[in-house]
């Protein structure tokens, strides 16, 4: 089974899975359909499926259509009944080729954010806009209670799982993370490296939960010189519980320029 983006829009992914013993592929998130059908038209595979994480546009924008052309699957959030032929929710299973995806329920960017995981052989992730190289989606509807609860459910996730988010964000979540944590030695390699993928015009992502939690403030709200600066950024007070401290965070990112 492979796994490999094709870009829609500014910054998106759309994450194409594959496998070498079938014509079908499956689509995450397609938010454009022409994206997905010029590539199966090119490399003759027909599209069996499609995982949804949230029901923003630029995620759904092309399942409608590409429904259209083909009788496939549409897994993804229960409200979008037009859309969805199989309505999932957290602990649900959903057979992709031979793995087995579990969603996880991870509402804050959206209400009704899914996230899609997998531990056979390799653990994989499709984080839509919930976590990001570097980052975290911002939270629209949700609040940062819940996209805490959200951050600690994936932490708790097998270190080696290779997370596969929507948007390519990592340059700038990372001139964000790096003003808070402007001495974190991994952090800085990881802004060298992503740089000059962004160089060479490749993805940096999918990125490894070990390296997320060594270098996304996101998922580390709880340290203390984090903490400092990104109150100070905020001209506020460092906060004195883990949600407060996580709200800080987020505030600081999103006035961050
Ligand atoms: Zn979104």
């Amino acid at each position: 089974m492979t796994i490999f983006p094709l870009p829609a829009f500014q910054d998106n992914y759309i994450w194409i899975i594959q496998d070498k013993d079938s014509s079908g592929i499956w689509a995450v998130d397609p938010g454009k359909a022409d994206v997905v059908l010029n590539y199966c038209h090119e490399h003759k595979k027909t599209l069996v499926g499609i995982l949804i994480t949230h029901h923003h546009k630029d995620h759904t924008g092309g399942v409608a259509e590409l429904k259209q052309y083909s009788n496939c699957l549409v897994y993804g959030p229960e409200h979008l009944s037009e859309l969805v032929t199989h309505p999932v929710n957290e602990n649900d299973r959903v057979q992709v080729f031979s793995k087995t995806f579990t969603v996880i329920a991870t509402p804050g960017h959206t209400l009704d954010h899914l996230c899609y995981f997998s531990d056979q052989e390799s653990p994989i992730l499709f984080s839509g806009d919930t976590l990001f190289k570097g980052g975290c989606g911002r939270i629209m509807e949700g609040t940062p209670e819940q996209m805490l609860t959200a951050m600690a459910k994936i932490s708790n996730l097998p270190n080696d799982t290779l997370i596969y988010s929507t948007h390519e964000y990592t340059l700038a979540n990372y001139r964000f993370a790096l003003s808070i944590e402007p001495d974190n030695k991994e952090l800085i390699e990881s802004n060298n490296a992503s740089q000059q993928l962004r160089l060479e015009e490749k993805p940096t992502l999918p990125t490894k939960l070990c390296l997320e939690k060594k270098t996304n403030p996101f998922l580390r709200s709880h340290i203390e010189a984090l903490k400092i600066h990104a109150a100070q950024q905020l001209n506020e007070k460092p906060a004195s519980n883990p949600i407060a401290a996580f709200s800080q965070v987020r505030r600081a990112k999103d006035s961050f320029s």
